[in-house]
């Protein structure tokens, strides 16, 4: 239903609607209060009795001061159901620049009568909204003929307003009048998106009044059971299309690699290590998946350091042995060229030549490259994105396997296993995802964690120290490379801006001069040329670099297991997720390791930045420093941006809802399976509501 068949609002404000994605009257009813003011305890001026303590909330109506007889300043406050004379006789002159005519505010005290008005002498007096904000509205006119409060007397929904919406006097509290009135109209007739199997016999209240609940609910507790109603259908929905887009996924077949006999190069007799049991799992699941003609599509989530690339390895070494091509994507150059050098050492003794493919390679190089992959010649190959550019294809890409998947947007990590006929598909990630998100953002994917570092890693001691401990914290360090062991020391800088690197490279210079004189300092950064980057990772490498100053371009990649110190500065300016991939860069060979995050609180840190720190002194588990980090930051921050693909809830909190998420992915296979064209009666609603969401692009590939 368009939205201007709703009472107040007309084409203009339906345009202004429009241009903040609310289009329908539907659109209108799902949006979400931001915030909600109670103002429960409030009494109407008109019901003020002498002597009765209460809270008053109206406008502004005059301001004044009055200088016959005792000088006070006069504000008179009106809340539709009456007037109301606040009167202060001290500190009036500062007081009156406070209230401007058409301020919102809550007055509380004593009520008084004076001639006959309500008046509050010096009552405590809280500005809500100024009068810019709110710009020529009505006092209360409720469309139910005053009869229900909805501004006041209970709690008050806020809506979120842009500015052109509060130019054209489309303010949060209009918004709550039309939306009072589009409920009052419209609710009877709203549809039930999702069918009566999917929510019988849940604690969940029907749709309709979970949709009154979030905007005019009777208490707090009434908007959180509206919302767990409100996010199980979103939940469920997302559900559904995944489980719709699993089905229609290419009806085409992948050629299949059977699971390799004993004696197979795909065991890699030759590691140096014997695999954990939970690498030993890992390569099983995917073995068994690849031996099927119905695509892999596997997500193996892992700690920093738990061993992943070997278990990509031997699915590669697989699919090469038995005639396909394997390709692996990886999101730096650094990390690209150490998984081919890791990978030539293995398959050496066996005769696959690794090729390696990025933006590195000359233009004669990359077209040989490029036509040996065409050809199907080159069948072990590792690349950056430079693998999924236009002029790259495959002549029978067996297996995809994407490394650190969520560095990588959507369109980049679906292009790769599009390269070539129907490829397994391995996707790897080092930021444990806390279950309810691995259900929701990989709906269609297998999941397989691996929850155990190789036995024998030595220790991380993690502390935190203000700045007045700076220099102990560089002698320390400082002892630990005289023990013969190398150390990390990072600067923030994000965006590498130029003024961000200055603090890396000033550093670096005064460190050089001062406190690490004696010993050999290397500078890294992204602005480095690529031949000086080279130089230097090599050089840590090789040992012939002691100290490596640095910024985040260290968070993925390097693996040193010399390497014993990582000390962070500004650690408060850091996301946690980045600081525990900092600290994975140390503790990878056998010597006991430090971490050292420095951050002041003298230099007021947010309660943010202090959690995140707290958690990495107290935990190195990654999975509990995910589920922090969801609590903190909320599930779009983990996986960056939008175009990472995560499905954007209104309503669903995956850090509480892991429980609903759980139901309705259970609920969403019984839906499909025994009804996988939606064509039910039941499921018209349902499925109308896929489609506006795959018209929004919310499922790419389902149509
Ligand atoms: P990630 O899961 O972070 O990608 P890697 O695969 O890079 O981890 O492994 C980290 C380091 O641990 C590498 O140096 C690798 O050779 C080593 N490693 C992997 N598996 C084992 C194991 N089972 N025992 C000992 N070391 C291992
Ligand atoms: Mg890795």
């Amino acid at each position: 239903m368009p939205l201007d068949a709703i009472p107040g609002i007309g084409s203009r404000r339906a345009a202004l609607l429009k241009a903040d994605g609310i289009a329908t009257a539907a659109d209108l009813l799902m949006t979400v209060p931001y915030r909600y003011v109670d103002r429960s305890g409030e009494t109407p001026i008109a019901d003020l009795e002498v002597d009765l303590q209460a809270t008053v909330v109206g406008t502004v109506t005059s301001v004044g001061v009055i200088p016959r007889g005792k000088r006070r300043l006069q504000v008179v406050v009106d809340d539709g159901t009456g007037k109301l004379t606040c009167t202060w006789f001290a500190a009036y002159r500062y007081l009156a620049k406070a209230f401007s005519k058409g301020d919102l505010v809550a007055v509380g005290g004593k009520a008084g009568m004076y001639r006959g008005k309500a008046q509050m002498v010096h009552p405590e007096v809280e500005v809500l909204a100024e009068a810019a904000q709110q710009v020529g509205d009505a006092l209360d006119d409720d469309p139910a003929g005053g009869t229900t409060q909805i501004h006041t007397g209970r709690l008050v929904p806020l809506y979120s307003t842009t500015q052109a919406m509060k130019e054209e006097r489309l303010t949060s509290r209009v918004l709550r009048r039309i939306l009072f009135q589009a409920l009052h109209r419209f609710g009877p007739e709203l549809i039930e998106p999702i069918p009566p199997e999917a929510t019988e016999g849940l604690d969940l209240p029907p749709f309709v009044d979970a949709i009154r609940g979030i905007h005019f609910p009777q208490s707090m507790e009434e908007v959180e059971y509206s919302r767990r109603r409100l996010a199980y259908g979103e939940l469920f929905t997302l559900q559904v299309g995944k489980q719709l887009l699993r089905r229609l996924q290419p009806g085409d077949a992948a050629a299949a690699f059977p699971i390799p006999a004993e004696d197979s190069a795909a065991r890699l007799p030759k590691l140096p290590f014997t695999l954990t049991n939970a690498q030993v799992r890992a390569r099983e699941a995917t073995w068994q998946d690849m031996a099927k003609t119905v695509p892999m599509r596997r997500l193996l989530q892992g700690d920093v350091g738990s061993g992943k690339t070997v278990v990509a390895l031997s699915a590669m070494l697989a699919v090469v042995e038995q005639g396909g091509q394997a390709a692996l994507m990886a999101p730096t150059e650094i990390l690209a060229e150490q998984h081919a050098a890791n990978l030539q050492a293995l398959v050496r003794p066996y005769g696959f030549p690794v090729f390696l493919v990025t933006s590195r390679l000359n233009a004669a190089g990359r077209k040989q490259a490029l036509r040996l992959i065409s050809r199907g010649d080159a069948k072990m190959i590792v690349g950056t994105h430079s693998l999924v550019q236009e002029a790259v294809t495959f002549k029978n890409l067996g297996l995809a396997v994407i490394d650190e998947e969520h560095r990588f947007g959507v369109k980049q990590r679906e292009a790769l296993p599009a390269k070539g006929g129907v490829p397994h598909v391995l996707a790897m990630t080092a930021t444990p995802i806390p279950r309810s998100l691995a259900l929701t953002a990989y709906g269609d994917m297998e999941v397989t964690s691996i929850d155990e570092l190789p036995a024998g890693r030595p220790s991380v001691t993690t502390g935190w120290r203000p700045a007045e401990q700076r220099d102990r914290a560089f002698l320390f360090l400082r002892d630990e490379v005289a023990k013969g062991r190398q150390a990390f020391v990072v600067y923030p800088a994000i965006g590498e801006s130029e003024a961000e690197l200055r603090s890396a490279t000033e550093s670096y210079e005064s460190l050089k001069a001062g406190i690490l004189s004696d010993v050999q300092l290397g500078l890294l950064h992204g602005r480095l040329k690529p031949e000086e980057r080279d130089r230097v990772d090599g050089a840590f490498r090789r040992g012939e670099i002691d100290v490596l100053v640095t910024t985040t371009v260290v968070e993925v990649g390097v693996d040193v297991a010399n390497a014993t110190v990582m000390l962070v500065e500004h650690a408060e300016r850091f996301g946690l997720a980045q600081l525990h991939q900092l600290r994975g860069r140390v503790g990878r060979g056998t010597e006991p390791s430090f971490c050292i995050l420095i951050a002041d609180p003298k230099e007021g840190l947010t309660p943010e930045a202090k959690a995140r720190l707290e958690t990495m002194t107290r935990t190195r588990d990654g999975f509990e420093i995910a589920e922090m980090d969801l609590k903190i930051r909320g599930p779009g921050h983990l996986f960056g941006t939008r175009q990472s693909g995560f499905p954007e809830f209104r309503y669903a909190d995956l850090a509480k809802d892991l429980d609903l998420a759980l139901e309705a992915r259970d609920r969403a296979r019984d839906t499909v399976a025994a009804d996988p064209g939606l064509k039910s009666p039941k499921h018209e609603a349902l499925s109308l509501e896929l489609r506006t969401a795959i018209a929004r692009g919310a499922f790419p590939g389902l149509s």
